[in-house]
């Protein structure tokens, strides 16, 4: 704690009269000095305040020895001098992560209540806040539990008590977690007779205003538990965005938002059987026209002459059809069968004979014929920018291996 901070007796969006000390070089910005600030500087888990010093925003707050550096750009920088400045805080910001600081003691506390298990770090974030709790697992009856007595205490709304202490009284308080060393004064904050921790960081007078603390997630993380919370306008911002959300599902599905889970659930289940059935049926079609180009061909079991080349152009069939159509075909036969997809310019090779090499017979025609592509000995396949250069190229194409 600065002797000469004011940030933790201001948090309000009213103009504060402060002196710029100094202005220099940090990095790729510029660092103003203030004689004293409002503004937070980044520490203990708690994000940097932002905020303007005579209109030029601040890119951000550090602590460094003894100073507090407020960051701003090189080009704004040059609108600052030394003399007389006007602060102003970014209040709403302060007022979310003081809430979301004040939410994270009462969470990290009555966790520590209600199943012995200690909270090691945290992280208040611009969009989310975290704890990470030294538990392999909590149990989701027992987070339902902390929400439910992190509420009342919510509703009593316990007063908010900061302690400054020297460090070597600050035993007589029993601390969640371990004081820091080589301060002056410790910053105990209490909330009355139910949690008490050294921290550095801001926090509400009270706990009613943190209207309410909700757990969103609880994941393993190393060996504990690091769990995802939000607070205040934030929960409200995402209890109003999941209700969106759930009435929209609610109308789709024509049913009431408390069962639409199970609902999606159910939906779910008959897209995936949907969705394999379509794909059986689609491989049945591939089949059903293979058997018939390959009829057609006079190419069926035991008819086809070897090194012979079968050439097809399915008119109106895409790629992904076509190389469904080859594949099933493949089976039907050792011979070579090209098929083109006339819609999309392209064409794919097939050979299931064993040592045959579809490359060395159609690289370098392609190539020639200014077409893309590439494949394996056993699939091959090209694309051309119009559909007449495929089939100058499937027509070009001899009929007979030893032709190529
Ligand atoms: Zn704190």
């Amino acid at each position: 704690m600065k002797p000469s901070a004011a940030y933790y007796d201001y948090s309000v969006a009213a103009p504060f009269a402060a002196r710029i000390l100094s202005i220099r070089e940090a990095g790729a910005a510029m660092a103003v000095i203030l004689d004293t600030t409002i503004f937070y500087p980044e520490g203990g888990g708690q994000g940097a305040d932002r905020g303007t010093i005579n209109g030029v925003p601040l890119l951000d707050v550090q602590e460094e020895g003894d100073e507090i550096l407020h960051l701003v750009s090189a080009e704004d920088a040059a609108r600052l001098s030394p003399g007389p400045a006007e602060l102003l805080l970014d209040a709403p910001r302060r007022r979310d992560f003081t809430v979301h600081h004040t939410a994270q003691h009462l969470l990290s506390g009555t966790i520590l209540r209600l199943t012995g298990k200690p909270t090691v770090s945290m992280r208040l974030g611009e969009d989310i806040c975290t704890i990470d709790v030294d538990a392999p697992e909590l149990t989701p009856d027992a987070l339902i539990a902390v929400e439910e007595a992190a509420a009342d205490v919510i509703e009593a709304d316990v007063p908010v008590i900061i302690h400054l202490c020297p460090p070597e009284n600050v035993r007589d308080f029993p601390l969640r977690k371990t004081p820091p060393t080589g301060e002056d004064v410790i910053r105990v904050v209490e909330i009355q007779g139910k949690d008490f921790s050294p921290c550095c960081g801001t926090h509400l007078t009270s706990t009613g205003p943190i209207g309410i603390l909700k757990i969103l997630e609880a994941e393993k993380y190393k060996g504990m538990t690091r769990i995802i919370f939000a607070a205040g306008r934030r929960a409200l911002r995402d209890y109003r965005l999941l209700r969106q959300n759930g009435d929209r599902i609610s109308r789709a599905l024509k049913m009431p938002v408390s069962g639409i889970g199970s609902g999606v659930l159910a939906l779910v289940d008959r897209a995936n059987q949907l969705e394999k059935e379509v794909k059986e049926l689609k491989e049945a079609a591939a089949h059903t026209r293979a058997e018939a180009l390959l009829r057609e061909a006079g190419v069926l079991a035991g008819k086809n002459e070897p090194g012979r080349v079968y050439v097809f152009l399915l008119p109106g069939v895409g790629m992904e059809e076509t190389l469904r159509i080859g594949r099933a075909a493949q089976k039907l036969s050792p011979a070579i069968l090209i098929l083109g997809s006339e819609k999309e310019g392209k064409f794919a090779a097939f050979c299931s004979a064993k040592g045959t090499d579809l490359r060395p017979l159609l690289k370098g025609r392609l190539e020639a014929a200014n077409g893309r592509g590439g494949g394996g000995p056993s699939l091959f396949q090209g694309a051309f920018d119009s559909r007449e250069k495929l089939k100058a190229f499937l027509e070009a194409i001899p009929r007979n291996i030893d032709d190529l």
